[in-house]
């Protein structure tokens, strides 16, 4: 019955015990408030027996809330020292069961998870999971980009990231934080803050707050048909390449032919001199659709 990692106290004495250096390229903020690491396992709505990948436990602040939620928790991690450590702080006995039956830690960077190979053997392959993560600020993009692109059968993914990116997630058309990242996620999941959280919550402490977000897939009929969604996404992303510049501009490298890109802006009713941010998403999905119409 030890105090919680995720508390000062008990976060120094492990930092002591195992001469642990936050390391700062791999974006390590341990959290060290109990109520924000509990706050993230009641927005991720961990149930006894859900499966869910952890990405960066660092020292187990936050897994070992989501083991003492019922949780299963699959965790991806590239820092060789933690795997040794969580072995050793996390509870042993959680309701009954060894820790070794509800906790498994890979050393591989999550960018470059296979999951259905990786959680082969620990998961039940025919039941989704949540994602539940803390993540490591520098790669919040690629990582939100890779979950949302992958095949993983995922029923939300709570993650705390820098506030900026969060706003990033919920932008409207017009604002600065409106961008690819937002198209990707609000055709296919739901955008829900779920809290915030401030910076000295952390240890070290960012610069920066944080805010914990829920996304949620959306139902196949209120979802946009985008077709291929890597390929939608590259497409937007080429919009956005660069945002100050026109729509026209920015289109040069998909559609090289003039006439081409003026067909698109009489087809789609279109001024070749807007700028990407000022477009809703409904015109993303035509500009789409028009790209593959006119390069085929
Ligand atoms: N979950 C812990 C907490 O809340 O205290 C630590 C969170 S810390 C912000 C981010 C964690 O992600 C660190 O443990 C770091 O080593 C790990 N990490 C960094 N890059 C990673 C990557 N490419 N793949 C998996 N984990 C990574």
């Amino acid at each position: 019955n030890q105090i919680p990692i995720a508390t000062p106290v008990r976060t120094a004495a492990i930092v002591n015990r195992y001469f642990v250096h936050a390391k700062k390229n791999l974006g390590q903020n341990f959290l060290v408030d109990l109520d924000a690491v509990q706050g993230i396992v009641e927005a991720a709505g961990i149930e006894p027996g859900d499966q869910v990948i952890e990405i960066g436990p660092g020292i187990g602040s936050l897994t070992e809330q989501l083991l003492l939620a019922g949780g299963k928790v699959f965790a991806y991690e590239v820092d060789d020292s933690l795997p040794e450590i969580l072995h050793n702080e996390l509870p042993q006995k959680i309701a009954g069961e060894a820790l070794a039956d509800r906790f498994k830690i890979v050393l591989k960077d999550v960018l470059k998870a296979n999951f259905a190979e990786d959680l082969a053997g620990f998961f039940d392959p025919a039941k989704p999971v949540k994602v539940v993560a803390n993540l490591p600020y520098y790669i919040t993009t690629p990582i939100i980009f890779n979950l949302i692109e992958s095949d993983l059968n995922f029923t939300s993914l709570t993650l705390m990231m820098q506030k900026e990116v969060a706003e990033r997630l919920a932008a409207e058309p017009g604002s600065k934080a409106y961008g690819p990242l937002t198209i990707a996620v609000q055709t296919q999941m739901r955008v829900d803050l779920a809290l915030e959280v401030d910076h000295r919550s952390f240890m070290p402490a960012p610069k920066v707050d944080s805010a914990v977000v829920v996304l949620t897939p959306l139902k196949e009929d209120e979802r946009a048909d985008v077709g291929d969604r890597k390929h939608f996404n590259w497409v937007v992303k080429m919009c956005f390449s660069q945002r100050r510049k026109t729509l026209n501009n920015n289109l040069k490298n998909l559609l090289p032919d003039k006439g081409q890109r003026d067909q698109l802006f009489t087809d789609l009713d279109l001024d070749p001199k807007t700028r990407p941010e000022q477009l809703p998403i409904a015109t993303f999905i035509k500009i789409n659709e028009e790209i593959s119409r006119l390069s085929k």
